[in-house]
Parts: C-alpha cells; structure tokens; sequence
C-alpha cells in the first residue's frame, strides 16, 4: 500500500477517500510484517520507509533477466517484500527453493497464518474451534457487543458470550456480518451510523503479461516475486481512466497491478499499458515474442 492509495477522490476523482490515512494504520503493517517476517531491502524510494525483518529473495536468473531488460529502460526497480523466510524465523526454516509456492511450501518457508499467528495463539490457550460460521453479532441493552450466534461443526446453532468481539471475516464477510447483525436497535446493522459498511470496496485490478523466452530460467522453484518497479505507480494520469501501475517481476509470469478504478476502462487501459511497458521490457532481445494476457481482480 502507498499513501497515495488511501486519496483518490480528491486528486483522480474515482473511487473514493478512505477515512483513514496511511500513516494511521502504519503501525499494523509494521506489526503484521514483524509476525510472519518479511524478506526484503529498506531504502526503496518509491515506497514510506518500512524495515524487512530479513534479507531478500535473490533475484535468481529470471530476476536478473528482468533487471536488465529494466536498466536498459532506466527505470525504478528494487527487491520486492516477500512474507517468505530468507533466515530461519520465529522457529521456522528459511526456503530452500523446493518449488514453486503456490500449492504450498513443505519447508515452512512461505507465511501463512497456520504456521505464523496460530502456534503463538495456541500456546497462549486460545482455543480454536473450526468448521463453525458465524450468524450474527448479539449486541446488549448497552449497545455494545456481548457475543456471538453461531452454528459449530454440525450444524448446530450456539450462543458465545464474549467481553470483546473481534470482527476480521475480510473484505467481504466484515460487512456481510455486521449488516446480518440488525435489530431494533441497530436496523442497518452493527457499526453502521454512517450508513457506509458494504459500501466503496475498492480492489487491485491485476493484469498479468506472459513472456517466453529460449534460454532455461528458474521459474519453477522458489518465490515468485523478486522484484517489482514502481516506475508508473505514480506518473501521470491517463484519460479517460485513472491508473497507477506497479510492475512486479515474478518467476514464471509478470505482473502489474494498477491502482482501483472499478471500471471498464480501467481494467482496459490497465491490461493494455501493461501489456506496452512489458513488451518494452521484454524487447531487450530475450523473449522468444510470444505474450499473452489475462486479468483478475484480486
Ligand atoms: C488467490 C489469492 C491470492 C492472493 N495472493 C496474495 C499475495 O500473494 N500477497 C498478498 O499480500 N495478498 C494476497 N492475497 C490477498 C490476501 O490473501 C488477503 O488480502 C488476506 O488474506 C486478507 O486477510 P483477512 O484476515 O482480512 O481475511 P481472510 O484471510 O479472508 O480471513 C477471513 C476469515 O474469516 C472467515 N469468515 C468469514 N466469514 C465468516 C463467518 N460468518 N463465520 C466464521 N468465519 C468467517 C473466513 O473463513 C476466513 O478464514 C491473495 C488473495 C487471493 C484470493
């Protein structure tokens, strides 16, 4: 996340101001990247300062491919953040490039909340019950959240008193379950005066660019994203739509992220100004020319 993702109302006039900035929710990033660890190099000037908790990935041939073709260009590239461990950490092994790390990552490597967040909880007691969803919020004569109702394993619908509800269901589910939690009390739902939640979600449209090319790579074994340039994230805007793009250089395929427009023609000029800087990219002689493209919101 930039800063400038949290404005874009007011300077592109899409989407909308979020009601809190960057640098509010900063400290959280920070934590969240302390907790799984994060393989990276400070001192990126596209980016606030942050500091990666280990070195980063190495480039690896395909990075370095990439970073030709990138240099030739003059543009900005720096090792990308991965939530993958280069060190050993917090009791877990650091990645050994078994594969590619998608389907998984027998070494431990890769962070995910099984591995990262859940030991520690565990061992605090916290006890975690699976497979239940949650209904709704009950909320007391106070107003405030006393539990929740829920239906566990099978199917059976349960009440859990609570002093602190702590709603993290994501994007979607947040809202979904705070407008499910109505009463008289509360007709559009919990947290609601403002009459804004289920409203504005805004995502990254993601255009990825295929590239083939003869010489053997290492696409296949380790993470996928080494570098990124930000060369485009904040240049000028282009009309009708208004995007920002991100480049990430990742074994295998590549990828460009814009910043949200929601719209037709973001998702068009974004694929297609992908598909440019990319084919610029790649024009250093070392694609074999053969590209193809896809988009997917994510
Ligand atoms: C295919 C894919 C690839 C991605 N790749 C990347 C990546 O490479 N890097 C990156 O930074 N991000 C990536 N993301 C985004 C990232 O996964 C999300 O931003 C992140 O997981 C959101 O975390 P969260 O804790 O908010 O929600 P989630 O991880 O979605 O957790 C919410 C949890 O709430 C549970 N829940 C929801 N409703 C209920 C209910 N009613 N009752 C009980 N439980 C409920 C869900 O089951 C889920 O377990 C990717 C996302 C996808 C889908």
């Amino acid at each position: 996340m930039h800063p400038s993702d949290f404005r874009v109302r007011t300077p592109d006039g899409v989407a909308e101001d979020w009601p809190v900035d960057y640098w509010t929710l900063e400290p959280y990033f920070a934590d969240n990247d302390r907790m799984p660890g994060v393989a990276g190099l400070a001192g990126d000037p596209a980016y606030p300062p942050h500091q990666p908790t280990m070195p980063p990935v190495p480039l690896g041939r395909t990075g370095t491919l990439y970073v030709r073709a990138i240099n030739k260009l003059g543009w900005h590239w720096w090792p990308s953040d991965n939530a993958v461990a280069t060190t050993e950490y917090d009791g877990r092994a650091k990645c050994i490039n078994l594969g590619h790390c998608t389907p998984g990552c027998a070494q431990g490597a890769k962070a995910s909340v099984d591995i990262t967040y859940w030991p520690h909880a565990l061992r605090a007691r916290v006890e975690l019950r699976t497979r239940c969803r949650v209904r709704e919020i009950a909320a007391n004569e106070h107003g405030r959240a006393s539990g929740v109702i829920y239906y566990d394993a099978k199917g059976v619908e349960r009440f859990q008193p609570a002093e602190v509800v702590i709603l993290a269901a994501d994007g979607i589910g947040t809202p979904r379950l705070l407008l499910n939690s109505s009463s008289a009390r509360f007709p559009n739902g919990l947290a609601n005066s403002s009459g804004l939640v289920g409203k504005n979600l805004m995502l990254h449209p993601w255009p990825q660019v295929f590239g083939y090319v003869d010489e053997e790579l290492d696409g296949d074994r380790g993470p996928q994203t080494v570098i990124w340039s930000q060369e485009l994230w904040n240049g000028p805007p282009v009309q009708p739509a208004v995007f920002k793009l991100r480049c990430e250089r990742r074994k295998g395929l590549s990828q460009c992220r814009s910043r949200f427009l929601g719209s037709i023609w973001a998702k068009t000029f974004a694929t297609w100004r992908a598909l440019m800087a990319l084919g610029r990219l790649w024009s250093d002689g070392a694609c074999a020319g053969k590209m193809c493209c896809s988009w997917s919101p994510n």
